[in-house]
């Protein structure tokens, strides 16, 4: 068989053809078994079989085979690193062997006619890092499987754990919980006192806004007389529903990846798995027939769901519950669409809930939601960063009377400064709104569309901070010169899972694809403190931002790691020499760089091995604990280029936690010490004759210009939209002047004394 005939294998086996395959499945083994006649003639193969990982046993169980003895089916235990398909998992990475008979691991197992195969490939299915089990394919033919055909089949497992996991859980809540009757909703505490009031939030991004509350997290509230109002309904009417559903699901989805690249993963696989599930629905046809009117019966049967994945001891499962009461309200809203009833458009409304997941949040973007008001903040603060780089207005309130609120509670919300005013009085309302879209306006792209530089022609490159790809046609809009940080951390946070090597690779050479010229600084991944995966718990640390972050993970986590360095090698590969390049965040010592490069080396020599176009990308430190300031000349000897991030040095520098809103007042990046590490680590650069960029915040602070240029910096990457305003500043600088102002506050010891010589020294076109 010609393997051009296999080329098209990632884009044939998707997930959506996957979840399909659970048509009302008679249970996991028979899902699993449709999932390995797709694969194996996708993939061509003559056998194709599913080993799933046994955690009491540590063992692998074969679970579904086509090509060998069915008796097999359930009695095959593999323990982690026996024979071929056991080191698949004690890897946890693809083996592909041309000819497995001279290999020592290579076992007969008698009776399981495996002998007439040759080739062999096998990939882990992995889910949050933990094994889930083990995909294997065999041919007769010897080297049968391509370099493309192993990256075709870890497409395929990647996305087999997130729906084997979703069909697990609902199976295990179909047959465990979901007869069980359920209780009102939990009682929430603090009641709705009625009339116009303020609460005091936290603000997490911009904007003022006015929209009708919508409460999430709790179970659907209908009463008798509400379901009574929907006696008229037939069974043929909720029909009608669930394909409107899922035809509104599959276009959401479709949004979403056109809006969105980075949500590559499935964000409503379980909502559409729950449409197909028969014992979801079928249940309800069966009430239906029983005399309940489709209304009522759809109610009960949500609620069951809600409450069996909402007592579940598992994470994972509790995740759901928010899905199955989507899946509801939607369910709802198109059963009797003009009513309103408890469905809900969620478009202008403002969502009041105890917490949700980022996945949540790119659903609502979709969906035109107008704000968000969570009562939980902390842990989901990366929910803050995402909902700011998706212009989502995002309020963290811990006031309970908000989940009080009657549905539809007009109110208006102020995301900078965390104001929440329910049932607002209609003039005061109308006048902040107004101001508010005049602040808000977006600066038109600048006329002078010359490239920024100081008034003695002394030219600065600024370069945008990217954190999605949506924000790369603002950095086009606004002329930056490049991307001197793009954090690559964002994808993975709004993923379900691990991005794979080809889903990270696709996205990067989108990248480049969008900002086409210019250096593309990308940054691994910076995952710690504030920054979680909801797929992926870390430890619990009391001290998060003191903890497994950033470079210590990743060098903790080298498979990930290593995933991301190949997709950037690759991606470099791809474009004109020196053009990507890759940074490390908050590298604290020598050794950790050494490290990091060393992987990066050994990535190389791997996909050169495998025949894949690769190159080294310049590696640069990123600057950001106090360690590496007092190590600057050594790591600017190591390094290919060097990056400030003045944001984690001012926090790490100063010890204030910089997501913590009542610290503020002690967050100075303009602290004498701060400032002069920052001169510290750009003259080090200069000794070395490394080149040097900032990405901190400070970079779009007016009044700090004159510093950074002063001790010499030459390339800032700042937010997009700020370039323009910088661009005038450094306009009206020389680089004489500057480098007076910056001795000037370097010799200064004192905050209040840097502080009084700023307001005194302010540039003159500050904005
Ligand atoms: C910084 O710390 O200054 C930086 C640019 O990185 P981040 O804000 O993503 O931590
Ligand atoms: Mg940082």
């Amino acid at each position: 068989m010609s393997h051009t005939q296999k080329d098209n294998v990632a884009l044939m086996c998707d997930v959506a053809e996957l979840t399909g395959l659970f048509d009302s499945s008679q249970g996991l083994d028979a899902f699993l078994g449709r999932i390995i006649s797709t694969v194996a003639w996708h993939m061509r193969a003559a056998v194709c079989s599913i080993f799933l990982y046994d955690p009491s046993a540590r063992q692998l169980v074969l679970r579904a085979n086509q090509g060998l003895n069915p008796d097999f089916v359930n009695r095959l235990r593999v323990a982690i690193g026996e024979g071929l398909t056991g080191r698949v998992l004690a890897r946890r990475g693809p083996v592909c062997i041309g000819n497995v008979h001279s290999d020592p691991d290579y076992r007969v197992i008698p009776g399981l006619y495996e002998e007439r195969y040759t080739s062999f490939l096998g990939v882990p299915i992995l889910r949050k890092s933990s094994p889930v089990g083990v995909i294997v394919l065999m041919d007769p033919v010897e080297n049968y499987f391509t370099t493309n055909d192993v990256s075709a089949l870890q497409i395929i497992s990647s996305q087999l754990a997130g729906v084997i996991e979703n069909v697990r859980i609902l199976l295990s809540v179909r047959e465990g919980h979901a007869a069980r009757s359920v209780p009102a909703g939990p009682a929430d505490g603090g009641a709705d006192p009625g009339g116009t009031y303020l609460v005091q939030g936290r603000g997490g991004g911009h904007g003022v806004v006015f929209g009708l509350s919508t409460r999430i997290n709790h179970y659907l509230h209908a009463s008798e007389e509400e379901a009574g109002r929907h006696n008229g309904l037939t069974e043929a009417d909720f029909d009608r529903a669930l394909a409107e559903t899922e035809r509104q699901l599959l276009d959401m989805q479709r949004t979403l990846r056109d809006r969105l690249h980075e949500a590559a993963s499935l964000i409503f696989d379980a909502h559409v798995l729950m449409l197909k599930d028969d014992a979801f629905s079928g249940k309800i046809r069966q009430r239906i027939r029983g005399g309940y009117n489709p209304w009522a019966a759809t109610v009960e049967a949500v609620r069951a769901y809600a409450k069996a994945f909402a007592d579940s001891p598992l994470p994972a499962f509790r995740e759901k519950v928010l899905d199955v009461e989507d899946l509801g309200r939607r369910l709802l809203n198109n059963l009797s669409p003009d009513e309103g009833g408890d469905g809900i458009d969620y478009k202008g409304r403002i969502i009041v809930a105890e917490e949700i997941l980022p996945s949540d949040l790119l659903k609502f973007s979709v969906e035109g939601v107008t704000a968000i008001l969570l009562l939980g903040g902390g842990q989901t603060s990366h929910v803050a960063i995402l909902a700011r780089a998706l212009r989502i207005p995002l309020v963290f309130a811990g006031d309970r009377r908000l989940m009080r609120l009657p549905e539809k509670t007009p109110l208006l919300v102020n995301a900078q400064t965390g104001e929440i005013v329910v049932r607002p009085d209609p003039a005061a309302c109308r006048e902040s709104l107004e101001r508010a879209a005049r602040e808000k306006e977006l600066p038109p792209p600048p006329a002078d569309a010359s490239p920024a530089a100081l008034a003695d022609g002394t030219r600065v490159r600024l370069l945008a901070n990217i954190n999605l790809q949506s924000e790369l046609a603002v950095a086009n809009r606004f002329r930056a010169e490049g991307i001197g940080l793009y954090r690559t951390e964002f994808p993975f946070i709004i993923s379900n899972t691990f991005p794979t090597e080809e889903e990270q690779f696709a996205l990067y050479i989108r990248v480049l694809e969008q900002v086409p010229s210019g250096p593309a600084v990308f940054r691994t991944l910076d995952i710690g403190g504030d920054k979680a995966l909801s797929y992926f718990p870390l430890q619990h640390e009391n001290n998060p931002f003191l903890g497994l972050r950033a470079l210590r993970f990743t060098l903790q986590n080298p498979e990930i790691f290593r995933t991301q360095l190949r997709a950037l090698i690759r991606t470099a590969a791809a474009a004109e020499p020196g053009r990507v390049k890759v940074m490390f965040p908050l590298v604290a010592s020598l050794d950790e760089f050494i490290a990091a490069r060393e992987l990066a080396l050994s990535c190389v020599e791997e996909l050169r091995a495998e025949g894949k176009d690769c190159r080294l990308p310049p590696l640069g430190v990123m600057f950001e604990i106090p360690s590496a300031v007092f190590l600057a000349d050594e790591l600017a000897a190591a390094a290919d280029f060097m990056s400030i991030g003045a944001n984690d040095l001012t926090q790490y520098t100063l010890a204030v936690d910089r997501t913590n809103q009542s610290m503020s007042p002690w967050y100075a990046p303009h602290h004498p010490a701060v400032l002069r590490s920052l001169q510290r680590i750009v003259s080090a650069a200069n000794r070395a004759g490394k080149p040097v960029s900032f990405c901190g915040n400070m970079a779009s602070n007016p009044q700090m210009i004159p510093f950074l240029i002063g001790i010499g910096l030459r390339t800032l990457s700042l937010d997009p939209q700020r370039i323009p305003v910088i661009h005038d500043i450094i306009a009206g600088l020389t680089a004489d002047g500057a480098a007076r102002h910056a001795r000037d506050l370097l010799a200064l010891g004192r905050l209040s004394e840097v502080e009084r010589y700023l307001a005194e020294n302010a540039p003159p076109r500050t904005v």
